[in-house]
């Protein structure tokens, strides 16, 4: 058994932007089985009306996948670890983070519980995700709207 295949992003826009994003990646390794990294993408802060970003620092972004033999809740609780040691705080949405590391897509599950959505509910709006996501797996299929990456990012504009 190979395991399921998995994307992770990742991004950070405080202090050291690149060494977050690093520390993020040594965290993945043990996690994931033919691990592959995509470019680092510098990107502007993305918030609502409600939690504007607009005065936030610029964000490094970038999309790690491979496959594991976890299960998703499983490597959920592995990534919000990595985040906690690296220092991330949440004080509010949307607040700066040294690191953030987000369960993009899991194979071609669908999973709804309280903690945990996959495919991420907001990763189709997402430049800074479906780019360096599409360096390394543009003909991956979107369970939920059959899409290929490479059709998501090319919908964006
Ligand atoms: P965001 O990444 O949207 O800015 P946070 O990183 O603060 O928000 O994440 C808040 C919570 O989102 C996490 O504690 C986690 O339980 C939940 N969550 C739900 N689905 C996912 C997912 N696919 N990937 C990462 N976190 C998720
Ligand atoms: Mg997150």
């Amino acid at each position: 058994m190979a395991g399921t295949p998995v994307a992770v992003a990742l991004g950070s826009n405080l202090g050291d932007r690149v060494a977050h994003l690093q520390a993020g990646l040594a965290g993945l390794a043990p996690l994931l089985d033919d691990l592959r990294v995509s470019t680092f993408h510098d990107t502007a802060p993305v918030g609502s009306v409600a939690a504007p970003t607009a005065d936030q620092p610029r964000y490094l972004n970038a999309v790690a996948v491979g496959t594991t033999r976890l299960s998703a809740p499983d490597l959920l609780t592995h990534l919000l670890r990595i985040e906690a040691e690296q220092g991330r705080e949440r004080p509010y949405v949307w607040a700066p983070r040294t690191l953030d590391l987000d369960l993009i897509l899991f194979g071609q599950a669908r999973i709804d519980r309280p903690d945990l959505t996959v495919p991420h509910p907001r990763f189709r709006e997402r430049d800074f995700v479906l780019a360096p996501l599409a360096e390394l797996a543009p003909d991956w299929i979107d369970p939920v709207t059959g899409q290929t990456v490479a059709d998501l990012l090319a919908a964006l504009g």
